[in-house]
């Protein structure tokens, strides 16, 4: 039996998990892709407290041998559910059964898709959610980001030094990203900006080639990034969740559920801004919280 199970370990997960050992909790972290959440597919880090031009990757890593030299157990499987049985919690993933007594869901969130007919089948042949991840096959080549927030941007600045041509597709004709963001994208000369338009066919046959507007325009393309946000992966993993609008947990700064013993850190929790400094401050505040809860129902 464990005192508290992490969903997730990410920067939420993983400084939860951290603060949990630190007060003396027997605590488990369980992560489905790569320790290190998100974040490990940011080029550079230029907005964390005393990292400056860290890589998302060494952020990722060094905060996994952190949490794990601190004695933080990660299990690297995918929790497919969990249920709530008196005080205590039964955690399954894929191949086993696991029991705690307090939960935090850190399980971040995952790209929305455009939703368009072939889309995935053409993932991995010119469709990517990741141009930290995929950018280097587009050397020289053309490609498209679609997108208006500040990630779309990032990727578009990333892709501009790798491939020849960008373009920047948006369906408003105002980004939701940051000034500084907008002002080096429109520096860059080998960025065209597609405003007040949306996507709405996949060209292509085997391999994406093109893409077609609402406007009517066909843009020939190598690769397409899809940059438009994110669904927190909240699916199925516990009933009764409290969610809000777009599937957020919801939850206060105090990061409590609705769930008496079940608190939420990072992304996937309500909130309004979305950025490392406050996932890992939700972190340390859950896994405090969830100390707190244990104490109570001792
Ligand atoms: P986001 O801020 O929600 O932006 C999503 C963008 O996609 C918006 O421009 C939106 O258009 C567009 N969009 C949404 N659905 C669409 C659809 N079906 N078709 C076409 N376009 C669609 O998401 P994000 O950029 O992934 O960022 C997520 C969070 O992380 C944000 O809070 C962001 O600030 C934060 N973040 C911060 C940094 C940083 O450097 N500080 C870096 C990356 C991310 P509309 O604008 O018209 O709604």
């Amino acid at each position: 039996m464990y005192d508290i199970a992490i969903v997730g370990a990410g920067p939420a997960g993983l400084t939860a998990g951290i603060y949990a050992v630190r007060a003396n909790k027997k605590v488990i972290v369980f992560e489905a892709l790569t320790a290190g959440g998100q974040i490990i597919n940011t080029s550079h880090i230029d907005n964390y407290p005393v990292a400056p031009h860290i890589t998302g990757l060494e952020f990722g890593q060094t905060l996994e041998k952190q949490a794990k030299d601190l004695d933080v157990e990660i299990e690297y499987s995918e929790v497919t559910h969990i249920v709530k049985e008196n005080n205590r919690f039964m955690i399954r993933t894929e191949d086993e059964t696991y029991f705690s007594r307090a939960v935090i869901i850190a399980s971040g969130t995952s790209p929305r898709k455009l939703g368009l007919e072939n889309e995935d089948v053409f993932v991995g042949k010119g469709i990517s959610y990741c141009a930290t991840c995929d950018g280097a096959f587009y050397k020289g080549k053309t490609v498209a980001v679609n997108g208006g927030g500040n990630s779309a941007l990032h990727e578009a600045l990333y892709l501009s030094d790798i491939a020849a041509k960008v373009y920047l597709i948006h369906r408003r004709n105002e980004f939701r990203a940051s000034d500084n963001l907008v002002d080096k994208v429109k520096a860059k000369d080998n960025i065209e900006l597609v405003l007040e338009s949306s996507i709405i066919e996949l060209l292509g046959d085997g391999h994406l080639q093109g893409i077609k507007t609402d406007t009517g325009r066909e843009i020939e393309l190598d690769g397409l990034f899809v940059s438009i946000g994110r669904t927190p992966n909240t699916k199925n993993l516990i009933d009764g969740l409290e969610l809000v609008e777009g599937d957020y947990a919801k939850a206060n700064e105090d990061c409590h559920t609705n769930i008496p013993g079940v608190f939420v850190a990072g992304d996937v929790r309500s909130k309004e801004l979305r950025q490392l400094v406050t996932a890992t401050s939700d972190g340390a505040i859950a896994a405090t919280e969830a100390v707190n809860y244990l104490k109570e129902v001792q």
